[in-house]
């Protein structure tokens, strides 16, 4: 509304309309850009701590259960020596596409979380679930079939190690969370590299602090 600047008196209504559709969808783009790796498309460190606290503070709220995978490449210096770092990293993007197409339900999260260490958090997923899913994921990748020479124990095959983790919102715990989940799946990943390479292993099941844990 429109008043007259001597007399002060209502006059004419203005309406302004502005176009801001277009605002939104740069936005949303800036947003999605600054959550994403550039190398594999995956989500980046920050999507994947953002996403971590987010969902461990929704496993609290619904007192259930929730699970992290890391995948570690397995001789990935090696591979980078003898094929070069382009191919290296060719072979992390076709990695991630892997990831990608093994996973189907809209809420989990594939980012990654170092160099060439990736993860998975599976939101109301059990401890059996996280398994199944992470042997889906060990069996794509060594099914690309990429050759990798130095890694004698994965058959001379590009091969990933995975530690899985599943934390249950639970009183009566004494480990912090969900950094707790996060070193357990990282336990985990060490066990499977110790063991032999090319295979998942699993972290004990963890009690949070209870519904005050966030
Ligand atoms: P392990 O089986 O124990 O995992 O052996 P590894 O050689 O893979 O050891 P580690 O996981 O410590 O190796 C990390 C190596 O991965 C270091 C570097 O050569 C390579 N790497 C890390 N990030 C990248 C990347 O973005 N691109 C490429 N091409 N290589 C990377
Ligand atoms: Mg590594
Ligand atoms: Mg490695």
């Amino acid at each position: 509304m429109v008043r007259d600047p001597l007399t002060g008196v209502p006059g004419d209504f203005v309406l302004i309309m502005r176009d801001i559709t277009e605002r939104k969808r740069l936005e949303e783009q800036l947003r999605s850009l600054a959550m994403t790796d550039g190398l594999t498309g995956l989500g980046n460190r920050r999507a994947f701590d953002e996403t971590l606290d987010r969902e461990w503070r929704r496993t609290v709220g619904s007192a259930g259960q929730m699970s992290l995978l890391l995948l570690d490449i397995d001789r990935f210096k090696g591979f980078n020596d003898k094929y070069g770092h382009q191919v290296g990293d060719d072979c992390l993007r076709a990695v991630a596409a892997a990831i990608r197409d093994v996973l189907d339900r809209p809420g989990d999260l594939a980012s990654r979380y170092g160099g060439e260490e990736l993860a998975v958090i599976l939101p109301d997923t059990d401890s059996e679930g996280a398994l199944e899913i992470a042997e889906r994921l060990r069996l794509s990748i060594e099914n690309l079939g990429l050759p990798h020479d130095g890694n004698l124990e994965g058959g001379g095959r590009v091969t990933v190690s995975i530690g899985s983790a599943t934390a249950l919102s639970r009183s009566g715990g004494t480990i912090r969370m969900p950094e707790g989940l996060l070193l357990a799946a990282d336990t985990a990943l060490y066990k499977a590299k110790h063991k032999g390479r090319n295979r998942v292993e699993v972290a004990l099941l963890l009690a949070s602090e209870g519904p005050d844990a966030a």
